[in-house]
């Protein structure tokens, strides 16, 4: 026989009957258990007693039941509270069996008969109160299943990182409304977002940051939407906002509001902070349409046209051809200074790749090692993509640390010595040798820096001899010789080709000016010099051009 268990939270029982004195061996029995006793003798207590005391079983004396048809079992069991708390009703063994029918059919679940013994009593108790214990566990595993229940149905229509709903359940809405729209020939638009220079986000400042930023955006938008609007992510950095009974004015007032609100919002992570911008494509609805692909077809390409047209920027679809769309092409938009970066990262992306394979492949027709260094590279490599990703590392990052990881495999066949890969003791001068090395890679790697003395040149070739010039305000030799020089000519090509903005100067003239800059604008030796190559001016411009041109 199983009673409750110490182990168990005692349980509630509520024990109805008129007069206290019929039940005093049942209640001294029940003090034996692990249960609180609670007693009413009163029908219209049974209920509120139940609820307060949260009672597991109900012992109730027949006549106390009976007294009104059985409607205190009934209401018992009619109430969602008490519906399944068991109700075991006490009667006498003689009594007339219709009754018990009667009491099974209102809602209790057994008899006791009087007078009570305690080992019924016991094994009914025991039957009971295991099958109540089981309701709850039942009832508890229902509310688990039913929490994960919403939380999986969440998942299947919400993004995971902004939770906002997703692109099947997106097309799910819109369907709905654009059908609707359709039915009812109401006004129906849409907007699609799609963030400028997302990947330069990430590749400048981590994943991490990127996602922050979507997600603020995805927070921002969603702050400014009505709740009949459907805002979604569509995809990556593509979002999408639905906005049934608007018309085209109204969508374009609030596609402009987004994407003024996003240009001038400061997105913040610990010490970074950074601007995005974001460019938007509307469409629509009309009632010629025949589905929803149609106005999301429009909105795309209404998008694509704002990237073509510099970003930042709002388009209303307009039917007409796609045109090639180069992401940073030559429209007044495609010149911004982080569009020309990212043609020409890509561009010098693929010389790095091409100077780095030119040279393995001269490396490795000379060595037998290449195996070797390949599988060195390939560990490197995996090693390399974990740890960034981990880190968040910046694409860009890992890509340089790969190249200098195979650089430095490449180069080391040249300056290995027998040192290098020597067993024992090393001698002084290999030692020395060994020390070397670092600074031998620097040297070697640096002829792959194709550019870095034209970096010194440009950046400093509007610094002045006297320090008035910019960006550093250097002066005299400070400046490289390099953009000293630079300065010089540019200003004199200038001079002599003056753009329709100038009055042309003559030969003497732009002589005179140069002598006058000596020691402010120019370096004074570089004018001495130049002014000597002037004067055998004859000689500077003997000759056709077109021949020097063509050797250029
Ligand atoms: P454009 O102005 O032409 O749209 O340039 P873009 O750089 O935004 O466009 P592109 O399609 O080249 O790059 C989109 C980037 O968005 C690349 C991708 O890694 C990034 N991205 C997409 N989804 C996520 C995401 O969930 N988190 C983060 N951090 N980045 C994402
Ligand atoms: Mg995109
Ligand atoms: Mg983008």
């Amino acid at each position: 026989m199983v009673l409750p268990q110490d182990s168990q939270p005692p349980v509630n029982i509520l024990l109805a009957e008129f007069s206290s004195a019929n039940y005093q061996v049942l209640v001294d029995e029940l003090a034996r258990i692990p249960a609180t006793v609670a007693r009413v003798s009163d029908p219209k207590d049974v209920s509120p007693a139940v609820l307060e005391k949260k009672s597991a079983l109900i012992l109730m004396d027949i006549e106390f039941a009976d007294a009104d048809d059985f409607q205190v079992v009934k209401k018992l069991r009619s109430a969602v509270e008490t519906k399944f708390i068991p109700i075991i009703l006490l009667a006498d063994i003689g009594k007339n069996e219709a009754l018990f029918f009667k009491g099974y059919e209102a809602g209790c679940v057994d008899f006791l008969f009087r007078p009570v013994k305690p080992e019924i009593l016991r094994a009914k108790l025991s039957v009971h109160l295991d099958l109540y214990h089981r309701q709850l566990e039942l009832q508890e595993a229902n509310d688990v299943i039913r929490k994960q229940n919403r939380l999986l149905q969440q998942q299947a229509v919400r993004d995971g990182l902004t939770g906002l709903y997703n692109h099947i359940h997106f097309q799910e809405l819109f369907a709905h409304q654009f059908y609707l729209a359709k039915r009812h020939v109401h006004p129906f638009a849409l907007l699609m977002f799609d963030i400028d220079f997302f990947k330069e986000v990430n590749d400048s400042y981590g994943h991490q940051v990127g996602d922050i930023v979507l997600k603020k955006f995805a927070d921002l938008v969603q702050a400014e939407v009505r709740q009949t609007d459907i805002w979604a992510r569509y995809g990556g950095e593509e979002f999408v906002l639905a906005l049934p009974d608007t018309s085209e004015q109204g969508a374009v007032n609030i596609a402009e509001k987004i994407r003024c609100l996003i240009s001038t919002t400061l997105f913040k992570y610990k010490e970074i902070t950074l601007q995005v911008t974001v460019s938007v494509g509307l469409s629509v609805f009309d009632s010629r349409m025949k589905h929803p692909a149609e106005l999301i077809e429009q909105a795309d390409h209404a998008l694509y046209q704002a990237k073509s047209q510099g970003r930042n920027r709002v388009n209303c679809y307009e039917p007409g051809g796609r045109g090639p769309y180069d992401p940073c092409d030559n429209s007044p938009g495609g010149s911004d200074l982080r569009c020309i970066r990212e043609r020409l990262r890509n561009t010098l992306d693929k010389t790095r790749a091409s100077a780095l394979a030119s040279f393995e492949a001269m490396v490795h027709s000379q060595t037998k090692n290449h195996v070797t260094l390949r599988r060195r590279n390939i560990l490197a490599s995996r090693l390399v993509n974990a740890i960034g990703k981990r880190l968040n590392l910046p694409n860009n990052v890992i890509q340089s640390f790969h190249r200098s990881f195979k650089l430095h495999d490449l180069l080391r066949l040249f300056i290995a010595d027998t040192a290098l890969d020597k067993e024992g003791c090393l001698d002084q001068a290999e030692l020395e040798a060994i020390r070397d090395q670092p600074l031998m890679l620097k040297e070697l790697t640096d002829l792959f820096d194709f550019f870095s003395d034209e970096r010194a040149i440009l950046r400093f070739h509007h610094e002045y001899y006297d320090g008035t010039g910019y960006p550093e305000g250097l002066d005299g030799y400070e400046i490289p010789m390099g953009a000293r020089l630079f300065a010089l000519v540019d200003a004199f090509i200038a001079m002599n080709n003056p753009n329709y903005a100038r009055t042309p100067m003559t030969h003497d003239e732009i002589i005179q000016e140069i002598e006058n800059q000596s020691g402010k604008q120019f370096d004074p030796f570089l004018v001495n010099i130049m002014l000597e190559v002037l004067r055998e001016k004859d000689n500077l411009f003997a000759g056709d051009i077109k021949d020097d041109e063509a050797q250029l």
